[in-house]
């Protein structure tokens, strides 16, 4: 998606040889009419699937999955929670993650109200690197008896196992931009998305 790239090529930095740092419009301040042409594109590839909802995980998740769902027709968005509240329901489907960025194992868990059985699940992320979280998040549909019917992301790491891994087994996996390689700092983007 173009106005990605651009944003990213502006505005985006490298963080080590590995990290992306989008905090300027994506992961700590966010542009709004940016993630607004995000959501409608990511819309526009999984219409035709027929969502239900949109699942991900907080919190840097939810933005793109709260316009993506806007721009499906108001279907509903669920956050996979990361903490566990004395608030919680008792009846919480689960799943371990590795968090790339955090450098540790989190259990997330959404209360099994909000995936009821046979509802089509529309994955949503704001970045894929190894593919944990959207790992995860197919465990917690696979448990509640969801398909998912596609992944969404906002950018993927081309360089991590993640991309390769969920389209091997069969993943409808859309990204709306690919880092390719960070060389010297720089962020190189892959030109054919
Ligand atoms: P994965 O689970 O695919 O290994 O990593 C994806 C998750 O880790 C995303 O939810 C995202 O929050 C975070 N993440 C992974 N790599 C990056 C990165 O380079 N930059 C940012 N900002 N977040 C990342």
């Amino acid at each position: 998606m173009q106005e990605l790239i651009e944003a990213i090529e502006k505005l985006g930095s490298a963080a080590g040889s590995d990290v992306v740092k989008v905090d300027m419009f994506l992961n700590h301040r966010l542009d709004t009419t940016l993630l607004f042409k995000m959501g409608e594109e990511l819309a526009g590839t999984f219409r035709e699937e027929k969502p239900d909802l949109v699942l991900t995980v907080e919190a840097s998740g939810i933005a793109l999955a709260l316009t993506t769902a806007h721009a499906l027709g108001d279907i509903p968005v669920v956050f996979a929670k990361k903490s566990q509240t004395v608030v919680q329901s008792r009846d919480v489907i689960q799943a371990s993650v590795y968090s790339f960025t955090h450098k540790c194992t989190n259990m997330i868990r959404v209360d099994r109200r909000y995936l009821p059985q046979g509802s089509r699940v529309l994955i949503v992320d704001d970045f894929l690197a190894d593919g944990q979280a959207a790992l995860g998040m197919m465990s917690l549909c696979t448990q509640a008896q969801c398909p998912v019917v596609g992944i969404g992301i906002g950018v993927e790491k081309g360089f991590q196992e993640g991309g390769k891994k969920l389209r091997e087994a069969g993943m409808n996996l859309y990204s709306l931009a690919v880092v390719d390689r960070i060389e010297d700092g720089r962020i190189v983007l892959r030109r054919e998305n």
